[in-house]
């Protein structure tokens, strides 16, 4: 059982204006709800979690209770209390998996992951956007298509301000010409990271069933191979040395 946590910042869907009301038509009770009810399956433990809840959502019991933490955010990225950043990060580090979706590109957590802007240019035309898999041997790629193609959304384009050992799983190509790499993979720590930009919150996007897929897979690739460590900063002291090798005989 993989232990799942999705966690939300639940702004867009909740706002009293036609934004919201253009949220709420895909997403009436939230992104996060959706994706639970979306990618539901047995061997998955999933809770949902939104910047509003107490502790900002993830009090310790339930950050060191995750598996697998994906993570939608928007507007309040900056609200994110640098002190959840750094367990998180801990977390992380020490072997939990960290899904972040679409304008998580810009979240704290994915910022200090990766070093870097995560900076990229957009623009909201509903235009559509054709996703290719280019690692088709990867975990994440499994069961996908070589391309599928999300009918509206926003576009997300290059430059894209991630490292150098981002590796590109899924290129988007959009109507207005521009491309993005739309899915890659880190690790960092025992952490294993992906990225994924379709995800847009006035499109019905995480209801396409492409985009589970592979958000399905994702969850399953960055689940731990190994207990979570507590303390993946530590540097023990090698007190005893390993058993010593027989002499070596010519
Ligand atoms: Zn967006």
């Amino acid at each position: 059982m993989i232990k799942v946590t999705i966690w939300n910042e639940f702004r867009h869907e909740v706002a009293q204006d036609r934004w919201g009301e253009r949220c709420r038509e895909h997403y009436p009770n939230g992104i996060h709800i959706a994706l639970k009810q979306n990618l539901a399956s047995e061997d998955l433990l999933i809770r949902t979690a939104t910047l509003a809840d107490p502790e900002q959502g993830l009090p310790d019991e339930l950050l060191n209770d995750t598996d697998v933490l994906m993570w939608w955010g928007h507007v309040a990225h900056k609200e994110v209390s640098d002190a959840l950043v750094d367990k998180i990060q801990n977390r992380v580090l020490g072997g939990m998996g960290l899904i972040v979706l679409h304008s998580g590109h810009k979240s704290k957590i994915f910022q200090r992951m990766t070093g870097c802007s995560c900076a990229l240019h957009w623009r909201e035309a509903g235009e559509s956007e054709r996703v290719w898999t280019i690692d088709p041997a990867h975990p994440i790629c499994k069961g996908v298509p070589p391309y599928f193609v999300v009918e509206r959304t926003e576009m997300y384009g290059e430059p894209f301000g991630i490292p150098e050992d981002a590796k590109p799983i899924f290129i988007s190509w959009y109507q207005g010409g521009d491309v993005f790499r739309s899915g890659v993979t880190l690790q960092r720590g025992l952490g294993k990271i992906f990225y994924f930009s379709p995800g847009h919150e006035t499109f019905p996007i995480y209801h396409d069933p492409n985009v589970l897929k592979v958000l399905s897979n994702a969850i399953r690739w960055a689940a731990p191979v190994m207990p979570i460590m507590a303390d993946p900063l530590s540097c023990p002291n090698a007190v005893e040395s390993p058993e010593p090798l027989p002499p070596y005989v010519f």
